[in-house]
């Protein structure tokens, strides 16, 4: 199948003769066969193949504001997209049947970039969002799709962790017009026990984003019980962002519910919600977006 050998970009060889994967701080350092953490890239032979191109986990048509986008053009429709894989190991992932599958049956529909963009213009979509699992894994095929968008006059959002090294976020943000980034906690000790990533990488895209490039930005927290939503790891959150970003940036606070390898956890409840909302807003310039 020719979409299942499509080249990778964003590697280098070792001396060691392995090659080491450079899209994600992760920097996979693969032997031939071997499949990156992310699982859709492969080395196969003296190449990185992005096994996912041209494949799709499913289509969705949402409306922008679930997202969570308040704030590029609030009232449209999106078709929302993802493939397989993930490029981080979240412990409370709450979509861990795309993110998590290492079955390729996961990726049944065949997807051509120009088809993404004709199905977003037949129904009346604004906008394509690479949603459900984390694009910077299938980057290529995300930017191929939002070359084919903009032919067609629809606009792109990534849904992002926002952990992508420096070279690709350049090239992969080009071809975007607003991002969602999760900023899982604010601390790195939750990013490195239950994400497998580190937090300054996420910050330092966060900065990029809203510095360098004309990228809508919004961000997300995903409030897990007794693990980020202290009081005062919330106002640290907010007070770096105003400082670091901005006071129009907008922060969106959402409710965890247990999947995944975190089913010993609680739902969040309302009160937390309003509780980071008003500890976001007390301290800083946020503005409270409902
Ligand atoms: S994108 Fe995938 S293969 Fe590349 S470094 Fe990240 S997890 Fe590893």
């Amino acid at each position: 199948m020719k979409e299942a050998l499509y080249p990778g970009r964003y590697w280098h060889f070792l001396d060691d003769g392995r090659i080491q994967c450079d899209l994600c701080p992760r920097n996979c350092r693969l032997h031939v066969d071997q499949r990156g953490a992310c699982f859709v890239r492969q080395r196969v032979g003296d190449q990185m193949i992005l096994t996912a191109y041209g494949r799709s986990s499913g289509f969705c048509i949402d409306p922008i504001e679930k997202k969570p986008l308040n704030h590029f053009y609030p009232g449209t429709s999106v078709l929302s997209f993802g493939t397989a894989g993930c490029n981080l190991a979240c412990k409370f992932c709450q979509n861990w049947d795309i993110s998590k599958s290492r079955e390729m049956e996961t990726l049944a529909d065949a997807a051509k970039p120009e088809a993404i963009g004709e199905a977003a213009a037949a129904y009346g979509c604004k906008s394509v969002a690479f949603t459900y699992n984390d694009p910077v894994i299938f980057a290529e095929y995300a930017m191929d799709m939002a070359d084919a968008c903009h032919e067609r006059g629809i606009m792109t959002v990534a849904v992002t962790a926002g952990y992508m090294g420096a070279e690709a976020r350049r090239d992969f943000y080009v071809k975007m017009d607003a991002a969602n980034v999760d900023l899982k906690a604010f601390t790195d000790e939750f990013y490195f026990m239950l994400t497998g990533a580190r937090l300054q990488p996420v910050l330092e895209t966060l900065k990029y984003l809203k510095h360098e490039t004309d990228v809508w930005l919004e961000i997300t927290t995903l409030l897990i019980p007794g693990r980020n939503d202290s009081n005062d790891e919330i106002r640290a959150e907010a007070q770096w962002i105003a400082k670091e970003l901005g006071s129009d940036v907008p922060l969106h606070f959402t409710a965890f519910h247990p999947d995944y390898k975190m089913t010993d956890v609680p739902p969040t409840p309302s009160s937390t919600l309003a509780r980071a909302r008003d500890r976001a807003c007390g301290r800083t310039a946020i503005r409270l977006y409902r």
